[in-house]
């Protein structure tokens, strides 16, 4: 039986944090042998909140630190495939017809555009038509594939939603060329960031990344946000959204640890140093064995871009599949066909009456 398909991916502005890990990258992790995965590199994504040329120079360097990360999560190139969006020429294609399929206040009125319009420092005003065709092209990511599962945080649930409505058009117009795609959400939906912010985010300066040191996550968890009416040790605290519990819950396997420290940070019967101590470890024990596998795969002078190559390679000839498929169902490739042949005949004709 054919496997089915994932398709998943982040825009290359940095370097990726345990909110990306939460929120996409576990599932995708666990989710590879069982299904025929395709992560993308977002650049044309990138393009909606940050189009100045300052951005595109820092892509190399972007693309390659994220993709480092991919592969030190455990992300094998053998089995899912590392793409890089803006050289998928179908897509582009893909995402003009199916701009036809969705109503502008649709996409216009989804918060979620506006939570990147805002993090970007732009007003409503200054939003580009780009920004609000962001689920459209992203449909066209997740459809190129014919993706059957859609691995995201929380903040793309309503693009994934978007996607389905336009595979189900698209379907009822043309006849039956998309599966509908279901979303899957990571067990925590919207990391917080370390300052307590809902969203752990490298624009808000809130975020532990997965290549940290370990002196750089012990510093970041010193300074995390917690119960802020507890200025001592023997004030009983709140543990329900807490971000150093919620991070506790999220990256420490020690259950019996966590529950004895919630219990005594209830009764104001430890101090957020023990709690943060423990926290910084559990860390740095998930994080090791990713550090040393980045030091690995870096020291291979050329591998990611290999991976990244082979790829995108092996993506344009699948995106151009579905986009015959596409334009068949559509009967559009049809007339442009049409119109070729009998040109051709006609030219051909010319050439032998002239001789
Ligand atoms: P940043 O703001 O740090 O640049 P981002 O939101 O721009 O992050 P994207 O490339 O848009 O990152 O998203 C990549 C994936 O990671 C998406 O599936 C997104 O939902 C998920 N994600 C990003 N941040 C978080 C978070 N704090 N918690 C859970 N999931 C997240
Ligand atoms: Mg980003």
């Amino acid at each position: 039986m054919e496997k089915k398909r994932i398709l998943t991916g982040d825009r290359p502005t940095g370097r990726l944090h345990l909110g990306h890990y939460v929120g996409s990258l576990k599932n995708r992790v666990a989710l590879q042998d069982d299904y025929e995965c395709y992560f993308l590199v977002a650049d044309l994504h990138m393009l909606t909140t940050q189009p100045q040329k300052e951005y595109i120079d820092a892509l190399r360097e972007n693309i390659y630190e994220m993709v480092l990360d991919y592969l030190s999560l455990g992300i094998d190139p053998k089995k899912s495939t590392i793409y890089l969006q803006s050289v998928i020429h179908a897509v582009y294609e893909m995402n003009l017809f199916f701009e036809m399929l969705v109503t502008l206040p649709r996409v216009a009125r989804l918060p979620s555009i506006k939570d990147m319009a805002r993090a970007a420092n732009m007003t409503d005003e200054a939003i580009p038509f780009g920004l609000i065709g962001y689920p459209v092209l992203q449909s066209a990511d997740i459809l190129m594939p014919r993706a059957h599962v859609v691995p995201v945080g929380k903040d793309n649930e309503a693009h994934v939603e978007v996607t389905r409505e336009i595979a189900r058009r698209f379907n009822a117009y043309y006849g039956d060329v998309f599966p509908i795609p279901e979303l899957l959400m990571g067990d925590v939906p919207t990391l917080v960031g370390t300052d307590g912010q809902a969203k752990m985010s490298k624009s808000l300066d809130n975020a532990i990344f997965l290549s940290d040191d370990e002196k750089t996550v012990e510093k970041k968890v010193r300074g995390m946000y917690t119960d802020p009416n507890r200025v001592r040790a023997d004030i009983p605290g709140t543990v329900e959204g807490n971000p150093v519990f919620i991070y506790h819950d999220a990256f420490n396997p020690n259950v019996d640890e966590v529950e004895d420290l919630k219990i005594r940070y209830r009764q104001g019967r430890v101090g957020d140093v023990e709690v943060k101590d423990k926290l910084a470890r559990a860390l740095n024990v998930f994080l090791d064995p990713i550090r040393h596998r980045r030091a690995h795969f870096a020291a291979q002078s050329g591998y990611i871009e290999q991976v990244i190559y082979e790829g995108t390679l092996k993506t344009q000839a699948l995106a151009h599949e579905t986009l015959v498929a596409m334009k068949k169902a559509m009967g559009f490739s049809g007339v442009w066909n049409r119109i070729s042949r009998k040109a051709r005949d006609r030219m051909k004709r010319q050439e032998k009456e002239a001789q």
